[in-house]
């Protein structure tokens, strides 16, 4: 590698902070816009305290706080997972969604949306390895979409109702939607 790798983790500590001062507005901090973030890409089996704490790489208890501030805000319900009746599952509200459609993260998308093609596809491919590998060291799972994940079927079950795709892990028929949102359960297709 010709660049120094401190100047990197430099550049991604500094991108950080400025992400963490971006996300100091409409009403919320930092932890609330990330948790709101998440509840909008995870799919049916990752909407639980557990994945989310594991995703933000919180404890369970700041990941409870977090999400009871959000409830009061009406942002988020909670409802008694129906696949186990021991788990909660969390959903954005409407309003939940209509604060996402002003995360103001969107100012860094906007920056980013001003790189060249090729550049801001390498950056991407280049920052999620970083993530993965750090990922990798820490023991946290990697998450990922069903498309790169070696129990998706696809069109496994045309024609089921909630298909055409399947999951091979749990079984159950998987729509579009759910397939191209994030899960805890994902594998890498090469692990
Ligand atoms: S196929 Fe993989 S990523 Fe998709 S729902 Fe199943 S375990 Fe999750």
């Amino acid at each position: 590698m010709s660049e120094d790798p401190a100047r990197i983790a430099d550049l991604i500590e500094r991108l950080g902070r400025l992400a963490d001062a971006l996300q100091r507005s409409g009403g919320l901090v930092p932890a609330q816009w990330e948790a709101l973030r998440y509840l909008g890409r995870a799919n049916r089996y990752s909407r639980h305290p557990g994945a989310l704490a594991a995703f933000l790489g919180a404890t369970k208890g700041t990941v409870s706080q977090t999400v009871i501030a959000l409830e009061r805000k009406g942002l988020v319900v909670r409802a008694d997972d129906p696949r186990d009746r021991r788990a909660v599952h969390i959903d954005l509200t409407d309003a939940g969604r209509g604060a996402l459609s002003q995360d103001p993260l969107g100012g860094l998308a906007e920056v980013a949306a001003g790189l060249a093609a090729a550049a801001a596809a390498r950056l991407a491919a280049d920052l999620a390895a970083l993530l993965a590998g750090l990922q990798r060291r820490r023991g946290r799972p990697g998450f990922g979409v069903c498309g790169t994940c070696r129990f998706f079927r696809r069109n496994g079950a045309e024609g089921e109702a909630g298909g055409p795709h399947r999951c091979g892990l749990t079984q159950e028929p998987l729509g579009d939607t759910d397939a191209g949102h994030i899960c805890i359960e994902h594998t890498p297709l090469v692990a």
